[in-house]
């Protein structure tokens, strides 16, 4: 792929009917989703073994509609071997159960993503609600958005209904095409372990969600798991590209559009999430914040309850780092949590 055709990429809307060609081994289609990121891109790769599609968009009546259209009119008359899926959000394995059932073939996902979906689609709506407004209630928000917190249900489930039997990927995972091959690796971050696919000889990275070319992945703390420091996991893998890759590869993301560069991408959101932890820092230190204090500081408009979800565990991500940084104390002297600087330091 050369200059041209990224720039081409970035300004044609990829079909949701149909796969387009990237590479002589890689399609490209773009599912819809109904809320504010807009589409998925999913994928599929023309392996020596058949083909391999990669994620399927969620649950819903215009996601079969589109996958019906793309496999009506594959561009090859390889048959289709197997299912994976990157990473266990519902963007990403919603309608698997579907196409796996359709196509009669195997879906797999890294061990981790597997377990993690599990155990969140098989949390009940009541399990669902006490969690979530357990956590908003330390994190300070209102009696009004706990209340409605604690009835909204497991929206996760709802974007997936129903998950199929899904293999655990090996470690060693590599798709051999007649091309080239296409290796796994596996990271912690936007998710507990999404697999990403790469090409060494062809310079070629399939990043899926982490490394996406203009928005910040979203990097939040599980609602059953929210002491864990998932932003320092993240800032492991940012750190490795520089290792790993170099300014001339391609990078495919989950989201948006093909472009050059994952090292200079990483550093950029190196710097991002290091000034947004500077910002805390710099209102922490004469006040005591909540994580809804923090997280008004840290973003503009929170609206709706998707976004105030969004908002708040990532926020508290951003807290939990500054925690075991030892930047900032605990006061757990009230129910609300406070956070203030940690003068010891
Ligand atoms: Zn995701």
């Amino acid at each position: 792929m050369n200059n041209e055709k990224i720039k081409r990429y970035k300004i044609s809307n990829p079909s949701s009917n149909r796969f387009l060609k990237i590479t002589e081994d890689l399609y490209w289609a773009r599912i819809p989703l109904p809320f504010r990121l807009d589409h998925v891109n999913v994928f599929a790769i023309k392996s020596i073994d058949g083909l391999v599609l990669i994620d399927t968009g969620i649950n819903n009546e215009e996601t079969k509609r589109s996958w019906d259209s793309i496999l009506k009119n594959l561009p090859t008359k390889h048959e289709i071997s197997k299912i994976i899926i990157s990473h266990h959000h519902p963007d990403h394995i919603g309608l698997s159960k579907y196409l796996s059932e359709k196509l009669k073939v195997d879906v797999y996902t890294p061990k981790k993503e597997l377990s993690r979906a599990k155990k969140i689609i098989n949390l009940s709506d009541d399990e669902y609600g006490y969690l979530l407004s357990k956590s908003y209630k330390e994190f300070g928000f209102s009696e009004n958005i706990i209340i409605k917190s604690k009835n909204r249900g497991n929206f996760y489930k709802g974007m997936i209904k129903e998950l199929p039997k899904i293999n655990d990927l090996q470690e060693n995972f590599t798709i051999i095409t007649k091309e080239g091959s296409w290796c796994a690796r596996f990271d912690t971050g936007h998710s507990p372990s999404q697999l990403s696919l790469f090409d060494k000889e062809r310079k070629l990275y399939l990043c899926f969600d982490f490394l996406l070319p203009r928005i910040s992945p979203n990097i939040s703390v599980g609602i059953e798991d929210n002491e864990f420091n998932i932003l320092e996991e993240y800032y492991k893998y940012l750190n490795s590209i520089s290792n790993d890759y170099t300014s001339d590869w391609i990078v495919i993301p989950g989201h948006e559009f093909p472009y050059y560069d994952p090292v200079k991408r990483a550093k950029n959101l190196i710097m991002h999430h290091n000034s947004r932890l500077n910002l805390i820092l710099s209102k922490i230190k004469n006040t005591e914040l909540t994580i809804l204090d923090t997280m008004e500081i840290l973003f503009d408009k929170v609206n709706n309850s998707h976004d105030i979800f969004f908002a708040s565990c990532e926020t508290k991500a951003h807290i939990n780092y500054l925690l075991s940084a030892n930047k900032i104390i605990l006061d757990k002297s009230e129910s609300v949590f406070k956070y203030l600087n940690n003068y010891r330091n």
